[in-house]
């Protein structure tokens, strides 16, 4: 740690001490010995857990034959069985194609140019509250917290965010969230502000992550599918958090029953190898040759391993997620109803959010309690993650049983009763 603290960059930020020598499965062992029950998965992204047996092979088995060949330029078995299958998960039916990338940032970056090029329109639409990355695109979309935009700008101009449906705490005088908000846009935004012909795309997170795990209410994304299509503005869905299984379901878009023109795809999709996509419908995906590339997109150590990880999401892990995730949120509303600190508790598969309160009828967010649980969390073993102004995610890999979930949720309500006491 003290290495790290001299060299590193000072834009790093560390959670908590941790220092790993290992993994396996859902544990993870420090330098000293410490064993952790991993409840945040490198930030959403150690799907398969750590090691993974399947995994590995795939991965010292393509290191073995060769480990770089610039997809843009050459090909390579690996790269085009992924994008085939990856275009044939995409959700709804229409013919998809694939661009692979090295990272989520680089799925949105590579998404904007996408939808400005496909429509010949440069206004984009994103929610408040969003994360889709550090580049100047992701950032220009980002509204998270103003930390990751001080002293940065200027951005990308035309961006417009609008609130995300928060259904916790967006004020909407007792309508629903998602109606609110498209009514908004619609009566709002599109009359006075901007006119809809101007717009490329609407840029959404279909749950949010970083913004606090927040799951918009039934029918919303119906209404933005409509919306968008009724002014022929493009819909992409930033699943790189929600995506790769970690919901229960592929895509979270599954969920709505909404076919977006563009997916984006990262974090779990490689179990930790750095490979994202941006998964777009034929109709769109027809930039020239050449207009868009990368050296190491497509790398076929890391296809390897989202062919592997794709293996294994749909050999049981998707559905493990779904009824782990419905155990894990069922004790936390158990949780909820002994612990007045629990102002909110939703989630689905295996992305589920905590969000502490100093007072349930104010909600003000506690904040200073979400940062002491967590580090307390860590001290006893569990690894957490906060996201949003209070929240605790748990965001654990998809191949954890019944003993984890008990285990977890034995050492929250520990750690609550300490800290509130
Ligand atoms: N989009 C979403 C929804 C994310 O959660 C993240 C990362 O947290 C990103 C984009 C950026 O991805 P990456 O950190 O792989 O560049």
């Amino acid at each position: 740690m003290d290495r790290d603290h001299q060299w590193s960059s000072t834009s790093y930020i560390k959670a908590y001490p941790l220092v790993v020598s290992h993994g396996r499965g859902a544990m993870l062992e420090d330098l000293d010995g410490n064993r952790y029950l991993d409840f945040m998965a490198g930030i959403a992204v150690a799907s398969t857990g750590y090691a993974h047996p399947k995994v590995v092979a795939a991965i010292s088995d393509a290191a073995g034959r060769f480990q770089h060949l610039c997809g843009t330029d050459f090909y390579s078995e690996s790269m085009a069985v992924l994008m085939e299958r990856l275009a044939t998960l995409g959700p709804g039916r229409s013919k998809k194609r694939v661009f692979l990338t090295n990272s989520g940032t680089e799925a949105v970056e590579g998404a904007i140019k996408l939808v400005r090029s496909s429509t010949r329109r440069s206004d984009l639409i994103a929610f408040q509250g969003a994360f889709h990355g550090r580049s100047y695109g992701g950032m220009s979309l980002t509204s998270s917290k103003a930390k990751q935009r001080a002293h940065f700008g200027p951005f990308l101009p035309g961006v417009h965010h609008v609130p995300y449906p928060n259904p916790y705490r967006l004020e909407t005088g007792g309508r629903d969230a998602g109606a609110f908000v498209l009514d908004l846009i619609r009566n709002d935004l599109f009359k006075r502000h901007l006119s809809p012909d101007d717009v490329a795309a609407v840029f959404v997170e279909p749950m949010q992550g970083e913004g606090g795990y927040v799951i918009p209410p039934a029918g919303f994304l119906a209404g933005l599918r409509e919306l968008c299509d009724q002014h022929g503005i493009l819909l992409v869905f930033d699943e790189i958090q929600t995506g790769a299984g970690r919901t229960g379901k592929m895509w979270a878009a599954e969920h709505a029953g909404v076919e977006p023109d563009v997916l984006l795809t990262a974090k779990g999709l490689g179990s930790g190898l750095p490979i994202g996509a941006i998964i777009a419908k034929e109709s769109v995906m027809k930039w020239e040759a050449g207009s868009h590339g990368s050296t190491f997109g497509g790398n076929p150590v890391c296809c390897a391993a989202a062919l592997a990880t794709l293996d294994l999401l749909e050999g049981g892990l998707m559905d493990n997620a779904r009824t782990m995730g419905e155990w894990l949120l069922t004790g936390l509303k158990g949780l909820q109803g002994r612990h007045e600190v629990i102002g909110d508790v939703r989630g689905l598969g295996l992305f589920i959010g905590i969000e502490l309160v100093e007072d349930r009828r104010t909600k003000a967010p506690a904040k200073a309690l979400a940062h002491e649980l967590e580090q307390r969390l860590f001290q006893k073993g569990l690894l957490v993650l906060q996201c949003g102004e209070s929240v605790l995610r748990m965001a654990p890999p998809l191949i954890i049983d019944e003993g984890d979930v008990d285990t977890a949720l034995q050492v929250f309500d520990e750690c609550l009763s300490e800290t509130t006491r």
